[in-house]
């Protein structure tokens, strides 16, 4: 068993599904300690743990940054076939909560980048982002964001899942809360109250067929819309005065999400009043940027595939708060993972894919920092 795929078990093995990312921490630190890097954490709630460490940095050129998440998704309600956090090996797939997305990912950068240093950098060095609690909005990115302004960054590379191909971008997550507000009466005269449920229910209906004035992306095509939740009323013989939804729209390159909430508020009318819960902006890097294009011929030397055209994520990132943060960087996304693993009863991970990712984050530095 290579060691990378060994660190993904001794990941998968703890359970980090919201909450304890620093046990994780506390694997991986000590090895990018012994391999020379400079580690510093940062705790933005109990146990929630993000590691920002660093190499060679001191260069004209600045470092290249790899990045992923030590946090899952809970289980959910289904039994498993396989231990959740066992990592049983099973033939080439590896089967455990967070093998897909993303720990499989973050061994690849971790067993990368500590055989890289070994070498000597020439050009640049190498800095490394492995965040607590993407899932739930990127509050550990925020917070290696506040520890990183003012330092200069290079690219970014997001090791979630794409199956080892290369992804440009994702799409933005703008979630919000709309709320509606009525009369409370009996439930015999309704016309001496105001229904907060019919007021939100005309608006969800209107949203639900609203067109965004946003022409598609090439790449990543049209925004979405899904009414997720519909809450409203206490009891079958009142007037309910209250009634609340909320909305996920995923958001294409190029929309401003200040001018999609107006546009949506627009759309559901007066009766309606806005929260937001998530606001995550679209992530794109220009495939034929010369950063990129190498990426891709890097990418396509170790895998022997060729791709058939750039490709976008429909799922979010740290990349939505990493990249501006720091300074608007060239971002892809390209992790062993297989996408439609995210998240799922039985989740797996391909062990040759976790191995060919690290060979393709190795090129990758090499190219970049002059190994
Ligand atoms: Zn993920």
């Amino acid at each position: 068993m290579s060691e990378a795929v060994a660190l993904t078990r001794s990941l998968v093995a703890l359970d980090t599904a919201g909450h304890d990312e620093s046990r994780a921490v506390a694997v991986l630190a000590p090895l990018l300690e012994s391999a020379g890097f400079d580690v510093s954490t940062v705790e933005h709630a109990p146990g929630r743990c993000t590691l920002v460490a660093e190499w060679s940095i001191d260069h004209d050129v600045p470092p290249l940054c790899l990045s992923g998440h030590l946090d899952t998704v809970p289980l959910g309600a289904a039994p498993w076939t396989h231990d959740p956090f066992f990592a049983e090996q099973d033939g080439d797939r590896l089967h455990g909560r967070g093998t897909s997305d993303m720990k499989g990912g973050v061994a690849a950068i971790v067993a990368a980048a500590t055989r890289l240093t070994s070498g000597r950098a020439r050009r640049a060095g190498l800095r490394i982002v492995l965040t607590a609690a993407e899932e739930t909005g990127s509050d550990g990115a925020r917070a290696a964001a506040s520890l990183l302004r003012g330092r200069p960054s290079g690219p970014l590379v997001i090791t979630e899942p794409t199956a080892n191909t290369v992804a440009y971008g994702h799409k933005g997550a703008l979630w919000l809360t709309g709320r509606a507000v009525g009369v409370t009466a009996h439930g015999s005269t309704p016309s001496l109250g105001v229904n907060a449920i019919t007021r939100l229910a005309h608006a969800t209906v209107r949203l639900a067929h609203h067109s965004f004035r946003h022409e598609a992306h090439p790449v990543m095509g049209e925004p979405t819309l899904n009414v997720g939740t519909f809450h409203g009323g206490l009891n079958t013989n009142s007037v309910p005065d209250r009634a609340e939804m909320t909305l996920d729209v995923r958001t294409v390159a190029g929309q401003r999400h200040d001018l999609v909430s107006a546009e949506l508020a627009a759309c559901a009318g007066p009766d309606v009043e806005w929260e937001p819960l998530v606001d995550l902006p679209p992530v794109w890097t220009q495939p034929d940027g010369e950063w990129a294009a190498s990426v891709a011929s890097d990418v396509r030397e170790i895998t022997g595939v060729t791709q058939p055209g750039p490709r976008g994520m429909s799922y979010f990132t740290d990349a939505a708060v990493l990249a501006p943060a720091l300074g608007s960087v060239p971002t892809v996304i390209c992790g062993p993972g297989e996408p439609d693993q995210a998240h799922v009863t039985d989740e797996w991970c391909s062990t040759s894919r976790i191995d060919e990712s690290v060979a393709i984050l190795q090129q990758l530095c090499r190219s970049w920092c002059g190994l």
